[in-house]
């Protein structure tokens, strides 16, 4: 299949849009049309790596990968995505835990698969890609757990000195050698701007081959479309509806899956968004106005976005903002909902959710009676709640249990590098590891 990019400019391979991430005119790679599916094309897929096999197929065609997808599949879901049932008298209600990867978050499942497709289309002992990855905690672990020992492939992982919390900061310090993980001296913006400036140095670029792994390329968008099939498909099959989704929302990468798999026609019903107090989807819905602004910190920080890169993409696919209120809903959930939804869920369900899933299930709670019982909800988990300890222990006054996954990381030791926030610091932190003389 081919993709082009939001802003129309020439076709790319599924291989090219993968490698290149950006499209050159700064726009997003989307596919040029998306492949059609009913029930029956999925008879005989029970598991989410099966219904992924269906899904991907089309998206593989004329691909260099496409005889590997099975295997880049099978490395991308090693660990489940239950689906469970949520205790409680409110209404048919199921959870989706999609935090059973090494770094308890979804975003595994994208790092993972994108990790699985570059290092088998990059990937070269001789002269290794280099992914630089500016993080501000979720997304730098999962891609450095997802490219960690692979042949022929470095990750740089930049973070904020001091401004992760422990265990973040421990997810993106264990890894061997391979991974470079450095503490800049700075925010998060100036490792975001220190990437940039590294990437845009030609004597660099041409000694690292630098990439990047960031949530926009196209390689983290497929693998999340398809849990969105296999748990409607389940629900479909066990109960003959079309589940709603209730979804946690930062920068559209997610939310946008579960619209690219209605749009291929996966059995979905109502999609709907929960942002936290960062309002500037909720705010284009209601005054059909696009005002990107600053974020603004919560306690769900993987979903502080003020700027959502992949409405470009929502927007192509679904329309501007009067067409998209009449196909997603969004509602707002602020620090003090959040707070009170973590409290809710440990007493209502026996046990606690992480801050970003809290905003859906506030959603959930929230909702006419009316509107809860109209569908069957699927309420998407995205992070484990020991990964947010500090926030959540103190709501629910117990501790929470670590999952084998993050004990095995806590258990690892850490290394990293401190630096001034200078593109000749990173240099030499890189040359020492990269180049030791
Ligand atoms: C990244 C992240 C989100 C937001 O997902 P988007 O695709 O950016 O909308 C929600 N929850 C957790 C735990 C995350 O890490």
């Amino acid at each position: 299949m081919q993709f082009q990019s939001t802003r129309g400019s020439a076709p790319a391979s599924l291989d090219q849009a993968l490698a290149n991430g950006l499209a050159a005119d700064g726009g997003l790679y989307v596919p040029v049309e998306l492949p059609q599916f009913d029930d029956d094309d999925f008879a005989a897929a029970d598991s989410v790596f099966d219904v992924a096999a269906v899904l991907l197929t089309p998206f593989f065609q004329g691909s260099t990968l496409r005889a590997e997808l099975p295997d880049i599949l099978a490395e991308t879901f090693s660990f489940p995505v239950p689906l469970t049932p949520l205790p409680g008298s409110r209404g048919n209600a199921e959870i989706l835990e999609l935090y059973h990867g090494p770094t308890a978050a979804f975003k595994d499942v994208g790092a993972r698969f994108l990790a699985a497709c570059l290092s088998r289309l990059e990937g070269d002992a001789a002269a290794p890609l280099t992914i630089l990855v500016a993080t501000s905690g979720d997304t730098g672990g999962a891609v450095a757990a997802a490219f960690d020992q692979r042949v022929g492939m470095r990750v740089v992982v930049l973070f904020p000195d001091g401004r992760v919390s422990e265990r973040q900061a421990q997810q993106l310090t264990c890894w061997s050698d391979n991974v470079l993980s450095v503490a800049v001296k700075g925010s998060f913006d100036d490792c975001q701007k220190l990437v940039k400036a590294t990437m845009a140095n030609a004597s660099l670029a041409a000694k690292f081959r630098f990439s990047s792994a960031n949530s926009i390329n196209i390689g983290r968008l497929l693998p999340q479309a398809t849990y969105y099939a296999y748990a409607s498909l389940q629900h479909f099959r066990k109960s003959g509806k079309k589940p709603g989704f209730i979804i946690p929302t930062g920068n559209l990468g997610n939310a946008h899956a579960c619209v690219m798999a209605r749009a291929m026609g996966l059995p979905i019903g109502a999609i709907v968004l929960a942002t936290n107090a960062n309002r500037t989807i909720a705010d284009y819905l209601a005054s059909l106005k696009w005002q990107p602004r600053a974020s603004v910190q919560t306690l769900a920080t993987a979903m502080d976005v003020g700027d959502p890169s992949n409405m470009e993409r929502l927007r192509g696919l679904l329309g501007d903002a009067e067409k998209l209120r009449q196909q997603i809903e969004v509602f707002v959930v602020d620090d003090a909902e959040i707070r009170a939804a973590i409290r809710d869920d440990f007493t209502e369900f026996g046990f606690p959710t992480c801050p970003h899933t809290a905003t859906a299930t506030h959603v959930w709670r929230h909702m006419s009676s009316a509107a809860r019982s109209a569908t069957d909800w699927i309420i998407v988990a995205t992070a484990h709640p020991a990964k947010f300890e500090t926030v959540v222990e103190p709501l629910i006054g117990t501790s929470i249990g670590l999952p084998a996954e993050l004990a095995a990381i806590l258990s690892k030791p850490s290394r990293s590098v401190m630096i001034e926030l200078s593109l000749d610091a990173l240099t030499e932190a890189m040359r020492d590891r990269f180049f030791p003389s």
